[in-house]
């Protein structure tokens, strides 16, 4: 194999408990330093929360894995502090070409509209991600503790309690809350007791990390029954440092240890390349996927994410997308728990909306998986009728189904949303995750999204800042000082002298995808989802919309 990139070894260093001091309260600890652990740390130092973050490992993840990091990932990941090392890296791409045999049957565009900051997606090998959040993740003051291993987890009322091995040996310790970021096995939630449901597809993908100088588009591109590899499917994808990704599917039958040999692995490349380009192996593995999901997130005070939550198969690039936003979705409900702000019902509905995320993700998958592996006769006559249509008819080639790629999920039966009570258009409802779009701040070009995020905000839209209503700014002002404050936000056609932050939207591009008025304002939650909405907003609806986005139902009224 050639190694293009060195993987980082962190530093081990033994914890103090093995100095013999007491066993130390922890008000949070993350297992897991895979990217979902790591976005819930450094979420949770921007919110002013000292973390501990233990994995039992010193370095990144090794090999073929995560690749493709959706839109809605990386707006997450700006927000965490780390989009722009992984978006300058990684491959930026937005369409995706499916071909039966040679020819075209249907392609997509993940980002039919322009204006905004981020592309449909950045194909990144996974280990520079957590690189690169790891990196943020120390900046930001997350005490990472490598090659500690979790060996045990009991869950009380009141607190978790932990034993950790390290390489000097063992030690006790306990956190008020517990984020359990363990990935797919999750240790934890087997020392738990708990139980994760799904099925396994049978059926196999051999992934190879290949290195060469090519000049194919930075496209998906998706092939059923290619000549080169007859009655299986094939899908390559760009990645940075002249690496592709080629997946071919096996069928269960093969044999793993002997479809990575080089021998077999090399042919199979270089028909599908058609010429004698040079290449090299960079990494190579069998894999088989399953879809399966925990019935509840939240057990007491330990909190599952990402993986050890829930597991989708790779085409849709569902997996750790998902699991960055179940990070955007906790710990900001966890800080509001922590400062008793919130009751704990709070966090169940991150359970109930990540739930959801987690079975759209899973159905997705599964209709996906199902369409590129049919396992029955009557499924595959279907599955081949559909695309040999789909070569002569435009309605067929809606039915191609290559994977479904991530898209972020839309909160609309959150008990969290304000239901609207005046008439709006488009797609900014209560639950979605707000739209970007081009402004500019203090007269320089920035982007809508940049300015999202961390706390509530209230956005209210106006012609021209410099008339803005002057009740409404200290009406505006007055919820700063809000047991949850909420930070308001002009975007205005129109720049102007305002007490308040202004953004100015001169494309009326924002409007557009708000639908909004002169006089309409948005209630956006600190994840960058639509709380509530209003033509006329007032401030005793606001306040009670953030009693309900909180979990303050008694409150509201
Ligand atoms: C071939 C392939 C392609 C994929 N492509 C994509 C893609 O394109 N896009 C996408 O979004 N996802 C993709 N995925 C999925 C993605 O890799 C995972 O969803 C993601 O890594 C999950 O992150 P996580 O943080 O939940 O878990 P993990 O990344 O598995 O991290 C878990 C961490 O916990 C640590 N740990 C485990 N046990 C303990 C313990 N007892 N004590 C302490 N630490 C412990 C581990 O060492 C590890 O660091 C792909 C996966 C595969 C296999």
């Amino acid at each position: 194999m050639h190694e293009t990139y060195t993987y980082s070894k962190f530093p081990y260093a033994a914890p103090p408990e093995l100095n013999g001091s007491a066993t130390q309260r922890h008000p949070l600890v993350v297992i897991g330093c895979g990217p979902v652990g790591l976005a819930a740390a450094i979420d949770a130092r921007q919110h002013g929360i000292p973390v501990l973050l233990l994995d039992d490992d010193d370095t990144v993840s090794v090999g073929s894995r995560g690749l493709c990091y959706a839109k809605r990932t990386l707006e997450i990941l700006d927000r965490l502090g780390c989009g722009d090392p992984v978006a300058a890296k990684g491959v930026s791409w937005d369409v995706g070409r499916t071909f039966f045999r040679n020819e075209e049957v249907f392609n997509f565009n993940l980002r039919p509209q322009t204006g905004s900051k981020r592309p449909g997606m950045v194909n990144l090998q996974q280990y520079y991600l957590e690189e690169y959040m790891v990196e943020r993740a120390l900046a930001a003051g997350v005490d990472i503790r490598w090659r500690n291993k979790v060996v045990s987890v009991q869950a009380h009322d009141d607190h978790a309690s932990l034993q950790v091995d390290t390489p000097d040996g063992s030690y006790a310790l306990e956190a008020d809350w517990l984020v359990v970021c363990d990935g797919a096995r999750s240790p934890v939630r087997t020392m738990l007791g708990l139980d994760i449901d799904g099925k396994v597809f049978m059926d196999r993908f051999l992934i190879a990390d290949v290195l060469m100088k090519a000049d194919f588009p930075a496209e998906r591109w998706f092939w059923f029954d290619p000549p080169f590899h007859p009655n299986q499917s094939v899908l390559l994808h760009r990645e940075a440092d002249d690496v592709y990704r080629i997946d071919f599917q096996l069928g269960w039958d093969a044999d793993p240890e002997e479809e990575k040999k080089p021998e077999k692995v090399i042919p199979r490349i270089q028909a599908m390349l058609g010429d004698d380009r040079e290449f090299s192996l960079e990494w190579v593995s069998v894999y088989t996927f399953q879809c399966r999901r925990m019935k509840d997130f939240r057990h007491g005070r330990c909190l599952f994410a990402g993986d050890a939550a829930h597991q989708v198969s790779p085409f849709g690039a569902r997996g750790a997308n998902s699991g960055i936003q179940d990070a955007d979705n906790l710990i900001w409900k966890l800080k509001l728990v922590m400062d008793g702000k919130a009751p704990f019902r709070l966090l169940d509905t991150y359970s109930e909306e990540r739930g959801d995320g987690a079975d759209e993700n899973i159905l997705n998958s599964t209709r996906s998986t199902d369409f590129i592996t049919p396992k029955g006769t009557v499924s595959k006559t279907f599955r081949n009728a559909v695309l040999e249509l789909s070569r002569t008819l435009p309605f067929a080639r809606k039915l191609v189904n290559s994977g479904r790629l991530s898209v972020p999920c839309f909160l609309t039966g959150s008990a969290l949303n304000t239901p609207d009570c005046e008439a709006f258009d488009g797609d900014m409802v209560p639950g979605a995750p707000m739209d970007d779009a081009p402004v500019e701040v203090h007269g320089q070009p920035a982007w809508l999204i940049d300015q999202l995020g961390g706390r509530f905000q209230a956005l209210y839209f106006c012609d021209d800042a410099g008339a803005m209503p002057e009740a409404m700014q200290m009406q505006l002002q007055g919820l700063r000082e809000a047991a949850i404050p909420v930070e308001p936000l002009v975007i205005a056609r129109k720049p102007g002298a305002c007490a308040l932050k202004v953004v100015v939207d001169r494309q009326g591009l924002a409007f557009d995808r708000y639908d909004a008025k002169p006089g309409t304002l948005y209630l956006a939650r600190p994840d960058q989802h639509v709380a509530a909405r209003w033509r006329e907003p007032e401030v005793s609806r606001i306040v009670a919309a953030v009693a309900r986005a909180t979990a303050n139902f008694a409150q509201e009224h």
